[in-house]
């Protein structure tokens, strides 16, 4: 009987454990533990088994050691935010467990996202004999495999790639993020970036944008160009790539209150004084912004996240649009949750369950497009993530 223990009780943590309690033969016990006790309590009591929950704090070894030490998992997901990544890596070595996440580290006082600081753990892994899977949601994680399996069964080479991620749920409310909104908004709020024939190219943020015309009746929607950290790996790993961007939809309010909120400095990052207390604008920000877990019964509409590929295949060019629709409520309806926080979960819990099964038990540090990609693929069509692949006239 096989053990996972998941770190962080927000809204992936949530679907996390509760896909993970639908796949008992794989996942025997489940202990969900979070900085807040009781927020993993309130899940615990929501699911369709029992698990067993507890309070820590991840950044802290004296409490995450001792924990991972008396109930002994096989593998950590960590779903709590990027700032811990680190810290449970290293419990992860100290106690001889699997590792696997859904964003890369990043330092509380810097916004930049970079795989180097998880990367160079590995050589620890693969001495260890351990396996540390990252980035295994949506995006990063399913867009990784998709690259990868197009580049398996379709390609022999991959020129082109625009990974394009469109949220067309509406919650109704002026303002939210559909994830942690301090992550959210560092990442929105970073320079723009992308990948042209061997180079980084940088643009003001938000400052490009285009129009796509999504699928499944979710028509066109405008997209800005991001920076996104999947594009890191996958120019490294994908044969031939040219070109690598990422795109996200934003409503014209959620644009709106990002600028002013940006202009008057609530989204700083370092430390301001305000009446002899350091505080940061951003921490005080997400205290006060609706938690993305509660989003869940208020969000109407769908999700398309996906892979346009441009390349070749015997010597004839092709394109191929590999993608995903996620309907918040029906997300809803299975989970409790909405459909950013499910795209990230199940994914989490695929991967975590292909480590377990030894199907992607492989010493060292691996980003998703390393591992075979067939059984990701047939399991995201099993529990609750069918994809689509399209063939569309070369141009
Ligand atoms: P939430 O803010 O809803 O949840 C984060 C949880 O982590 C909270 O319950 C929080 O506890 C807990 N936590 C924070 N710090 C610690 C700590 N030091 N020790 C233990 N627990 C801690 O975030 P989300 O669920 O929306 O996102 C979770 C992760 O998923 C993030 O890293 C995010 O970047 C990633 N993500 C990845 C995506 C992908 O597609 N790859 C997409 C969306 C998200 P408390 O309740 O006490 O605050």
């Amino acid at each position: 009987m096989q053990k996972v223990l998941i770190i962080g009780a927000g809204g992936v943590g949530a679907v996390a454990a509760h896909k993970c309690a639908q796949v008992p033969e794989v996942f025997g016990e489940i202990m969900l533990a979070s900085r807040t006790a009781a927020r993993c309590d309130a899940v615990a009591a929501r699911l369709p088994r029992p698990i067993r929950t507890a309070g820590v704090d991840a950044d802290n070894p004296r409490e995450l050691v001792p924990l991972i030490d008396n109930f002994k998992p096989d593998l950590v997901i960590n779903v709590a935010l990027p700032y811990q990544d680190l810290h449970i890596m290293d419990a992860c070595l100290e106690c001889g467990v699997h590792y696997l996440d859904t964003a890369n580290y990043e330092a509380p006082e810097k916004a930049e996202f970079a795989y180097g600081p998880q990367w160079a753990y590995r050589e620890r892994f693969r001495e260890k004999g351990l396996t540390a899977v990252l980035g295994s949601g949506f995006d990063p994680g399913v867009t990784n495999v998709f690259c990868a399996y197009a580049q398996k069964h379709h390609f022999d080479e991959i020129r082109e790639l625009d990974i394009i991620d469109c949220n067309a749920g509406d919650h109704g409310l002026p303002f939210a993020t559909n994830f942690n909104p301090e992550i959210n908004i560092r990442e929105v709020t970073a320079r723009g970036r992308w990948w042209d024939r061997g180079e980084w190219l940088e643009i003001d943020p938000l400052s490009w944008s285009m129009t796509y015309d999504f699928p499944d009746g979710i028509g066109r929607k405008k997209c800005f160009l991001l920076y996104h950290e999947e594009l890191e790996s996958l120019v490294l790993n994908i044969r031939g790539l040219k070109r690598a961007r990422f795109w996200m939809t934003f409503s014209e309010s959620y644009l709106t209150h990002l600028k002013i909120l940006e202009n008057v400095g609530m989204t700083r990052i370092d430390a301001v004084d305000f009446e002899g207390r350091a505080i940061v604008p951003l921490r005080f920000l997400k205290a006060l912004l609706p938690d993305p877990a509660s989003l869940g019964p208020l969000t109407r509409g769908k999700t398309c996240i996906g892979c346009l590929l441009k390349g070749s295949k015997d010597g004839i060019d092709r394109v191929c649009y590999l993608y995903n629709v996620c309907d918040h409520q029906e997300c809803m309806r299975e989970v409790g949750s909405q459909a950013v926080s499910y795209t990230t979960g199940v994914p989490a819990m695929i991967g975590a369950k292909l480590v377990l099964e030894g199907v992607w038990k492989k010493p060292g540090v691996w980003n998703l497009e390393e591992l075979d990609p067939d059984p990701f693929m047939r399991d995201l069509n099993r529990y609750g993530l069918p994809w689509v692949e399209r063939f569309d006239p070369a141009g």
